[in-house]
């Protein structure tokens, strides 16, 4: 989709935020231990590139991303340093790739290495290939599971090491995020269990999420996969309280293009689902779900200059109306996340709206938004 450079509707980045998020978690870290920047789906929305290299900036030592393409734009945009690592799973055939752009992978099963590696030797890809095992301690998605698996797969390791650089592994917890424990030390004692299968462990041993960071200290970890809570939001919602603030880092703005009185009798938007009983005000905001504003925000409230106004009728592929109190001029700005005189929306509130999790709204607003930073 084209960035629409030329329209009043954008996305603003505070990188001072996600770099004091990045340097508090930083701070907190035992010695020894490291911190990778979690920036996969375009940094949740807030743009991979800038928020990786803010996050170095702030202490973090290497990357997180979901897919090998993530990476690659990460080494083209000139972060060449870093580890990075991809969580899901790169298909075997693309180890000259790997290898390249110096990229680890997860690997999830013992029959992968020996793919790889004889794909390596029959496409003469030279120098080993650095990856990290998967521990599938109860999160059901992706790792070994068992002990005896664990044990097959070192042997492999051992086999195959002129190949490989076993740089790590990491579990996945499914419940970090909940107040009620129970689960996350059903997978704690799994993932323990997996672990004592291995003698020499790798460089790094990583169980933390955001969550996982902030609620669940695990001593023998090293590794922190810190995604959310860098961006500024709880991981948990609104369901425990962060041991120290986080500051989001994102605001949605925009201008009213268009404002008139609309007359009684009359409908707003498709369906017609809004009807006006009384001579309203109506202003019309150039945004849409066809930039991530989804069609549930029918009733949220936006803030125009500072007042809060109720979403009317449906949100239309590029346009949104609202009821505005009074008649205001043309070009009024527009809050739709973030603070405008003294009053916020955030993310979490839109979220709750929709009923979903900030992060899928985050990840999901579009690229014809362009994205500032400050
Ligand atoms: N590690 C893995 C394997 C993940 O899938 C994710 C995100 O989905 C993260 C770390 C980062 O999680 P969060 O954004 O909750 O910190």
């Amino acid at each position: 989709m084209v960035v629409a450079n030329n329209r009043n509707g954008q996305i603003l980045i505070n990188e001072t935020a996600i770099r004091k998020n990045v340097h508090q978690a930083v701070e907190r870290l035992t010695p020894g231990s490291k911190l990778f920047a979690v920036v996969k789906a375009d940094g949740y929305g807030h743009g991979a590139v800038q928020v990786a290299r803010a996050a170095a900036a702030a202490g973090a030592t290497g990357f997180c991303v979901a897919v090998l393409d993530e990476a690659i734009q990460l080494r083209k945009a000139g972060l060449v340093e870093q580890p990075i690592l991809v969580l899901g799973l790169t298909d075997e055939t693309k180890v000259d790739l790997v290898v390249k752009y110096d990229v680890t992978v997860t690997v999830a099963d013992a029959e992968w290495l020996r793919a790889a590696a004889q794909l390596k030797q029959s496409l003469r890809v030279t120098g080993r290939l650095k990856f990290f095992l998967a521990l599938d301690s109860g999160m059901g998605r992706i790792g070994l599971q068992r002990p005896e698996e664990v044990r097959a797969f070192v042997a492999t390791v051992n086999e195959l090491q002129a190949q490989f650089d076993w740089q790590g592994l990491y579990t996945h917890f499914a419940t970090a995020d909940s107040p009620d424990d129970h689960y996350f030390n059903f997978q704690l004692h799994n993932f323990r269990q997996l672990l004592g299968e291995i003698k020499h462990l790798p460089r790094y041993v990583s169980v933390a999420n955001s969550a996982a960071d902030l609620w669940h200290p695990v001593p023998e970890a090293n590794l922190v996969r810190y995604g959310i809570a860098m961006y500024g939001l709880n991981p948990s919602g609104t369901a425990i309280k962060p041991p120290f603030p986080l500051t989001p880092a994102l605001s949605l703005t925009s201008e009213l293009v268009s404002v008139r009185q609309v007359e009684p009798g009359r409908s707003i938007g498709y369906g017609a689902t809004y009807s006006v009983t009384e001579p309203t005000w109506i202003g019309t905001i150039p945004l849409g779900y066809a930039d991530g504003l989804r069609r549930s925000l029918q009733g949220f409230l936006v803030l125009v200059n500072g007042k809060r106004c109720p979403i009317v009728g449906r949100v239309c592929m590029d346009q949104l109306m609202v009821k505005l109190p009074n008649s205001v001029p043309v070009h009024t700005k527009v809050t739709l996340i973030g603070t405008d005189h003294g009053h916020t929306i955030t993310l979490q509130e839109m979220a709750e709206h929709c009923q979903t999790i900030h992060y899928e709204l985050a990840c999901g607003f579009s690229n014809r938004l362009p994205r500032f930073y400050y």
